[in-house]
């Protein structure tokens, strides 16, 4: 079908959005079921073995990292200092560690993208602090999203709300674009400039994933080609979900689920932080 383009920028019709809005459904549905899972003594082989066989039990549904540039997984979990990438295996998660969970989900040719941070057991204050940052970051970030503004703005909500915080901007990590593939155009940086980069426009579906870290912004990869980690070894935090830019907002393709409960850890501030989850202005139906 012939699509339109906004400087190779794919524009998806409202029918397409509800295409990947509904693998979106399935992995905040997902992310709601594997929560209770993400406890002390479980590996992330297990976790990744349940969102492999929850996101198959979707006719036509599966985990679109599963392959992906061979990757081995079909989720990327991260623990603590690694921030994406994470290869599951026999790795046992303890209390105290924060494990993010990062799951694509292709559907009758449309994909999702989303990604949550999840606290194991008793955590300390900062791994608190850096969840609740990143996650507020991201609805900031989302917020953003809107007709009018440009890329950068996106980025540039995540900069206004990680400044002061003590933690740090992951600039060599990016959003992108989503919908027949997984990566398409735009790149969304976390460190964006207001009024810079492409406008955005209705039709447009990118991925926002705030990556922040404790300590330094510097990433290396480990010796299993995939795993990123902070060059520093200290704590990271990940979320993400797949927002259509509409005529009337930013809407959310992949809340719902996880994103609708109370956290379950408490941290600085913590009561005071707003949810997400809900589309901020538009609602997509599901059946
Ligand atoms: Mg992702
Ligand atoms: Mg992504």
């Amino acid at each position: 079908m012939a699509r339109k383009r906004a400087g190779g920028i794919h524009l998806k019709s409202a029918a397409e959005i509800e295409a990947i809005a509904d693998g979106g459904h399935i992995i905040a549905a997902l992310l709601d079921e594997i929560e209770p899972r993400v406890v002390p003594g479980v590996t992330t082989a297990a976790l990744d073995q349940f969102v492999d066989a929850y996101v198959r039990s979707y006719d036509g549904a599966v985990p679109a990292f599963k392959g992906l540039y061979g990757f081995p997984g079909s989720a990327c979990i991260s623990v603590n200092a690694e921030v994406v990438h994470g290869i599951p295996a026999k790795r046992t998660l303890r209390s105290g560690d924060i494990v993010s969970i990062d799951v694509g989900v292709r559907r009758r040719g449309w994909c999702a993208d989303s990604a949550f941070t999840f606290p194991v057991g008793e955590i300390g204050a900062d791994a608190a602090h850096i969840m609740d940052v990143t996650r507020d970051a991201l609805r900031l970030a989302v917020a953003a999203a809107m007709p009018g503004n440009h890329v950068g703005d996106i980025g540039a909500a995540v900069v206004k709300r990680v400044r002061g915080t003590g933690l740090a901007i992951i600039p060599d990590l990016v959003g992108h674009g989503v919908g027949r593939e997984i990566h398409e155009e735009p790149q969304v940086s976390n460190v964006g400039r207001p009024g810079r980069g492409a406008p955005l426009q209705p039709g447009m579906v990118l991925a926002i994933e705030p990556m922040l870290a404790a300590g330094t912004d510097q990433i290396i990869t480990l010796p299993d080609r995939w795993t990123v980690s902070t060059a520093d070894g200290r704590l990271s935090a990940h979320f993400e979900h797949t927002v259509a830019v509409t005529a009337d907002g930013p809407a959310i393709l992949t809340g719902g689920g996880i994103w609708e409960k109370p956290r379950r850890h408490r941290g600085r501030g913590d009561e005071e932080l707003p949810g997400i989850g809900a589309p901020l202005s538009t609602t997509i139906q599901h059946p």
